[in-house]
């Protein structure tokens, strides 16, 4: 397990580390660069590609040399890596959308027209991006009854996760000058694992026609660990072929499929295991798309992959997709049902690729009434 986070100890506050295992390096206290001082990464992310490549470089050579200090991670606190900026969130899983599609509207089409020819996404709420291990209070929001009738406002009936990747800008871009997918690995400082906890009742009613709101923006969990794209080379696969082909200016960028293993954990339990490789629309082409109408993006802004899901039972990435809406719910071990999330439900998502782990997701679901 490798990266880059933000932790403080008894003694001090916030600065950036590198996670070694089960401690923390300090980066600053161990001479690595005065830029690790500071309590967030947007600092690091503004020195560009070059910079960022040679700190990894440095770093993983202070490892094995043994550089302290080191912290145990059960003695630090551990903060959200770095300010967000903009979030938005994509749709880029083929199965995921699919199988969506066939649970929501039934009776049309699973993929709307557009899905193939551009990375579906919708823009996300920044300020309650929050850092791995903080807490799911379950929301409340307009939903309809179970037979029909006038919405009422309560406590969402349908909380659930979804596992994604996202990825972070470092080094933003003007705007009126679209990146091209090539230009990926100059302006992406890394990737995240991510949790989109989503409210399936209140998006069911709200959101046509403008797409998700509030059965999303509650809360959005990541990792504490920014895994810098230099670490995933060894992870890179081509994305599975697009019929049709995309137009020129998302063409490329199909050599950025990740072969990164995705696990749901639900109290303790595995829940569904899938493949990132998987993404129909790569991260560079979510890049490109997102600039090609002349909008900038800044450093710090993160962007999800939207819920991976394998064609596979048993690889969705969301207790949606799992229990076909809350039709089919499985059984824990502990013989209690799920359709979906419960009071005092613990989630963890984890991802692996190789000898590599990305940092893990957590979280706990908080009654409302507790709020
Ligand atoms: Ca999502």
């Amino acid at each position: 397990m490798s990266g880059f986070g933000v932790f403080s100890t008894r003694e001090g506050g916030p600065r950036i580390g590198w996670r070694v295992g089960e401690h923390v390096l300090d980066l600053s206290a161990a001479g690595l660069g005065d830029v690790f001082g500071a309590s967030v990464l947007n600092p690091f992310f503004e020195r560009g590609r070059q910079e960022w490549e040679g700190a990894v470089s440095r770093i993983l050579d202070a490892v094995e040399r043994g550089a302290e200090p080191r912290f145990p991670l059960d003695e630090v606190q551990l903060h959200l890596p770095f300010d967000v900026a903009d979030y938005v969130d994509f749709y880029s899983s083929l199965e995921h959308a699919t199988n969506v599609g066939r649970l929501l509207r039934p009776d049309q089409e699973p993929l709307l027209p557009n899905w193939r020819w551009l990375p579906i996404g919708y823009h996300g709420r920044a300020g309650t991006v929050v850092v791995s291990g903080t807490d799911v209070v379950r929301p409340c929001g307009q939903t309809v009854p179970l037979g029909g009738g006038e919405p009422l406002f309560g406590p969402t009936r349908k909380l659930d996760v979804e596992l994604e990747l996202g990825f972070v800008t470092g080094v933003g871009s003007e705007r009126r000058k679209p990146l091209r997918t090539e230009d990926f690995a100059d302006h992406v400082f890394g990737i995240v694992l991510l949790n989109d906890w989503s409210a399936r009742d209140i998006q069911a009613w709200e959101y046509q026609p403008l797409g998700p709101f509030l059965g999303k923006s509650f809360q959005t969990s990541i990792a504490a660990w920014v895994t810098p794209l230099v670490l995933l080379e060894d992870a890179r696969t081509t994305a599975p072929a697009q019929v049709p082909s995309p137009l020129p200016h998302l063409a490329d960028g199909r050599d950025w499929g990740l072969d990164i293993e995705l696990e749901i954990q639900l109290n303790g339990e595995v829940v569904s295991t899938g493949n990132a490789r998987t993404l129909y629309w790569t991260m560079p082409q979510q890049l490109a798309h997102q600039t090609s109408n002349g909008a900038s993006v800044r450093a710090g802004d993160l962007a999800g992959t939207g819920a991976i899901s394998g064609a596979a039972p048993g690889s969705e990435g969301s207790l949606l997709e799992l229990t076909r809406n809350g039709a089919e719910p499985f059984r824990l071990r502990d013989g209690s049902e799920r359709s979906f999330l419960e009071d005092g439900d613990r989630v963890v998502l984890t991802a692996r690729t190789g000898t590599l782990s990305l940092g893990e997701v957590t979280g706990r679901v908080v009654p409302a009434a507790a709020a």
